[in-house]
C-alpha cells in the first residue's frame, strides 16, 4: 500500500474505504446501492441522523448550535459566512495567515467593509500573527486554524469579544476545541473528515438573522437548518462516507486519542527535519502546523532527488504547494505512524547516500 501525504482530498481510513465500496454495490443488505436510494429512504435518514449525532458526540457540540452538511465546499463558506453574518455596511474582521485566509476575506468585500487586524504576508505566511486587537464593532472574526499550503496552525484560539468564525478545513476533528468559543466553524470533508463533496458547519443559532438581508434558500444557514441540510438532495454518498469516517475515529478513542497520536507523528517528522542536514524546517517554531509539515533542502538541487527516492518507497504526495516550493508531508488523522517513519527513513537514507 502506499503511504499517502497528499494535502487534499487526502488518505481515508483503509477500513472505511472497504465499507464504501461493499456499499456501493449493495447498501446494507438491501438489494439497493448507496447511489441509487432516495434521500428521504428512512436508510439514508439514518445515514445523515447519525453523521449528525457523531459530530455532536466528537466535538461535544453544546446546546444552541446546528450541525449541516452542505454543498460547494469550503470557497462556498467563505461566501456564506459573509452572507448570513454581515449587514450590508457593517464591518468583519479578519486574521491574514495564508492563501485560504485570503480568499474567505475577498468574499467578504462583496457584502462590506474587511478589516485585516493583522497578517503574516510579511514572511510569506511562515509564522502566525499575535499581537492584534479585536475590533469589538465588527460582526465577527475570520480565522483559519490551519494554514495547509503554509504549514502554520494556531496553537491556541483567540478570546475574542465578538463571534470568531473559523475555517477548519484541515484540521478538524484532530484535536480537541471547545465549539463555545465559535461563532461559525466550517470545514470542506476532504481533508480529514471525509471524501470530497461535502462541507461540515457548526452554526450558533443565536448569531443568525441579524443581517436584515433577504438571502436565498440554498444560501442561508437558517433554511438549511429549518431543512435538517435536505433542502436539497444532499451529497448521500458524501455524507455516508464522512459518517464511517467518523465512526471510525470514535472507535478510535475519539478526538482526544487522536491528537495524542497526531503530536507524536508531528513530533517525530519535526525531530528528523531539525537534525538532518539535509533538510530544513520553513515554519516558526512555536506555529509549526501537526497536519501539515512543511520542509525544504539546504541543496534544493538536490529536490527532484529526493522526490525520486521517495516514490520509490511508495510514498506519495509530499511535493510542496508550488508557493512554498519544496516539500509538505500531510499528516492527516487516518495516517499511520508507520507511514511517518517510512518517510523519515528515507530522509536518513537519502542523507547517508549523499553525504560528502
Ligand atoms: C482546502 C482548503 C480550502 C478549500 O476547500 P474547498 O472545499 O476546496 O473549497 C479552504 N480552506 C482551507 C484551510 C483548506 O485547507
Amino acid at each position: 500500500m502506499k503511504h499517502n501525504f497528499g494535502a487534499g482530498p487526502g488518505i481515508l481510513p483503509h477500513e472505511v474505504l472497504k465499507q464504501a465500496a461493499a456499499a456501493v454495490v449493495d447498501f446494507g443488505g438491501i438489494g439497493l446501492s448507496i447511489l441509487e436510494i432516495s434521500h428521504r429512504s428512512p436508510e439514508f435518514e439514518s445515514v445523515l441522523d447519525e453523521a449528525v449525532k457523531l459530530v455532536k458526540e466528537l466535538f461535544n457540540v453544546p446546546e444552541g448550535y446546528s450541525v449541516l452538511f452542505l454543498q460547494g465546499g469550503a470557497s462556498t463558506q467563505f461566501a456564506l459566512a459573509p452572507y448570513n453574518l454581515l449587514p450590508d455596511g457593517g464591518k468583519a474582521a479578519y486574521l491574514e495567515t495564508g492563501v485560504w485566509a485570503n480568499k474567505a476575506l475577498k468574499e467578504a468585500k462583496f457584502f462590506g467593509e474587511v478589516e485585516v487586524v493583522a497578517t503574516s504576508k510579511d514572511k510569506n505566511f511562515t509564522y502566525i500573527p499575535k499581537d492584534y486587537t479585536i475590533p469589538t464593532d465588527a460582526a465577527y472574526f475570520h480565522i483559519t486554524s490551519n494554514n495547509t499550503i503554509y504549514g502554520t496552525q494556531l496553537q491556541e484560539f483567540p478570546k475574542s469579544p465578538i463571534p470568531v468564525v473559523c475555517d477548519m478545513s484541515s484540521d478538524i476533528f484532530s484535536r480537541k476545541v471547545n465549539v463555545a468559543d465559535f461563532g461559525l466553524i466550517y470545514a470542506g470533508a476532504q481533508k480529514n473528515m471525509g471524501p470530497a463533496g461535502v462541507t461540515l458547519v457548526i452554526v450558533k443559532d443565536s448569531i443568525l438573522g441579524k443581517t436584515g438581508r433577504k438571502i436565498p434558500a440554498m444560501f442561508n444557514y437558517q433554511v438549511q437548518i429549518e431543512g435538517g441540510s435536505m433542502y436539497n438532495t444532499p451529497p448521500v454518498f458524501a455524507i455516508y462516507v464522512s459518517m464511517l469516517t467518523l465512526n471510525w475515529l470514535k472507535s478510535k478513542g475519539g478526538v482526544a486519542a487522536i491528537e495524542k497520536e497526531n503530536i507524536a507523528k508531528a513530533r517525530v517528522l519535526y525531530e528528523e527535519i531539525d537534525r538532518n542536514p539535509f533538510f530544513k524546517p520553513v515554519c516558526e517554531v512555536e506555529d509549526r502546523s501537526h497536519m501539515n509539515v512543511c520542509f525544504v533542502m539546504e541543496n534544493p538541487d538536490l529536490e527532484k532527488a529526493f522526490l525520486k527516492l521517495c516514490d520509490d518507497k511508495d510514498i506519495i504526495g509530499i511535493k510542496g504547494h508550488r508557493s512554498v516550493g519544496g516539500f509538505r508531508a500531510s499528516i492527516y488523522n487516518a495516517l499511520p505512524i508507520t507511514s511517518v517513519y517510512v518517510l523519515i527513513d528515507a530522509m536518513q537514507e537519502f542523507a547517508e547516500k549523499n553525504k560528502v
